[in-house]
């Protein structure tokens, strides 16, 4: 399998070298240059296999070329190996014909996991096979970085710096971070908010002298492998409710745009699905642009559902990659619109295209509220602020009773507890037996000021193995 980077200009480059790749050298996305298309009956053949299996079979024209099938089946069975429910991610009945995919029981209790332990050891086996070693330097407002921390301690080969804004993430958060230790492992706490770390973050992928030669890789949502591991579970969803026979209908708690866009890839990949909802919270540019044709900056709202705070959504570029015949050229011309003026409409067909193939809906903290204390009333399961949204928005979008409706679960609600206090659900949330003695473990944290130098001279200090570069 090849990919293309969507602004055209960058050279197309294998599994093994997207993987390690990030951005594309023109600034654009790697996509596949043709998608795998599975027929009705291959589809409905998978029904019933365990999920590492099921992952094999959808992933594996993704990696043909770069990884053998022994190898893979090996990775995918250790990766899926670790969640903590043996179906991996079970299906939950709320109402008749409505269902949460709960996509948080992995280490660290949200969906992030599901992509960031395959990246790790996809990362490990590749590197081991190169003789090479890299370094990765992550910005994290919360879920990212301890799904990226649990997703590559046991690398040899990977030294991981995560930055996290000092005194900014809950305590949860902080110490599903913290509370890992390894020589390879490196937690550092910034005096500056969430938005410097993620320029400190740039800033280091456009400058690597720091590095002396090694080399820094992605962990965000761009890194195609991410999206990719995320398409599985669509799979895995629909075929426990009668796909292929029957199509499904999924809603999808919205940021970045990496998960929902997985679900547009099951969908042209050959899976029946009816409706693909956008629910996002009150940062809502994904919803102007599907209901108003605007994909336009606004300032940054904090809300109860923060790993969907964002202004813009980085994999949306993406999917403007295939409403625009997959032009590159187009679409770079778009981004630059968007660089200098902070935003763009697109042309009325391509637009309307956007609308078949997605609903929307924005929804804000007090509807998020309501939404979990509604849950909680009719059916004792208490939601994450996230998954919330997401319900909220397939109640207010559903255009078919008949059809099976899934909202993907995307956080365990301890991870939240604000949002479920403020909803008004007394329940008593435990953390999972694997994290029960989250507040007595120690942690190991360096807070560094907010300044890039500083960083940067810490990273090559420490990035060989705690040792210096
Ligand atoms: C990251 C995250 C999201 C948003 O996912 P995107 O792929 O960025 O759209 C939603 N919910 C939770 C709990 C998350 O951690």
């Amino acid at each position: 399998m090849r990919y293309i980077s969507t602004r055209g200009q960058a050279p197309a480059l294998n599994f093994e070298d997207v993987l390690l790749a990030g951005l594309a050298t023109d600034g654009g996305l790697y996509v596949p240059e043709n998608l795998p298309r599975f027929t009705q009956e291959e589809i409905a053949s998978w029904a019933g296999l365990p999920y590492h299996e099921l992952a094999f079979r959808v992933m594996r024209p993704f990696v043909t070329g770069s990884i053998p099938d022994a190898d893979f089946k090996k990775i995918l069975e250790e990766t899926y190996g670790v969640f903590a429910h043996s179906a991996v991610a079970p299906l939950r009945q709320l109402n008749g014909n409505e269902w949460v995919l709960e996509l948080f029981h992995g280490p660290t209790l949200a969906f992030k996991d599901f992509a960031l332990q395959l990246l790790g050891r996809l990362l490990d086996y590749v590197l081991e096979k190169r003789g090479e070693r890299v370094v990765i330097v992550g910005a994290t407002s919360g879920d990212t970085g301890s799904a990226a921390i649990e997703g590559c301690k046991h690398c040899e080969n990977v030294d991981i710096f995560i930055l996290h804004p000092h005194n900014r993430v809950s305590e949860v958060q902080r110490r599903q971070m913290t509370t890992l230790f390894g020589e390879n492992i490196h937690n550092i706490a910034i005096e500056g908010n969430f938005d410097d770390c993620q320029e400190m973050v740039k800033n280091s992928f456009a400058d690597q002298s720091f590095l002396k030669g090694t080399r820094l890789v992605a962990v965000n949502s761009i890194n195609w492998a991410r999206i990719m591991a995320q398409i599985v579970y669509y799979f895995h969803a629909a075929l426990q409710l009668g796909g292929p026979a029957r199509s499904v209908s999924f809603s999808v708690p919205t940021g970045n745009f990496g998960d929902i866009f997985a679900g547009y890839l099951a969908r042209n990949m050959g899976l029946p699905i009816n409706q693909l909802i956008v629910a996002t919270n009150r940062n809502d540019i994904l919803h102007r642009f599907m209901s108003g044709n605007q994909y336009v900056k606004q300032t940054l709202h904090a809300t109860l559902s923060p790993s969907m705070d964002i202004m813009v959504s980085s994999n949306f570029e993406r999917l403007l990659f295939d409403l625009h015949g997959r032009n590159g050229a187009a679409i770079a011309g778009l981004m630059d619109n968007f660089k200098q003026g902070g935003g763009f409409s697109v042309e009325e067909e391509r637009w309307t295209e956007a609308r078949k193939l997605f609903d929307s809906l924005a929804v804000d903290d007090a509807q998020t509220c309501e939404t979990i204390a509604e849950v909680y009333e009719q059916t004792g399961e208490v939601l994450d602020p996230h998954t919330a949204i997401g319900v909220k928005a397939a109640r207010e979008c559903r255009r078919s009773l008949d059809i099976p409706m899934v909202i993907l679960g995307t956080a365990h609600p301890v991870k939240f507890p604000d949002a479920v206090e403020k909803a008004g659900v007394g329940k008593a949330l435990e953390l999972p037996a694997h994290l029960s003695d989250l507040f007595e473990r120690d942690e190991r944290c360096t807070v560094l000021p907010n300044d890039l130098k500083a960083v940067q001279a810490f990273v090559s200090q420490h990035g060989n193995r705690g040792k210096p570069l």
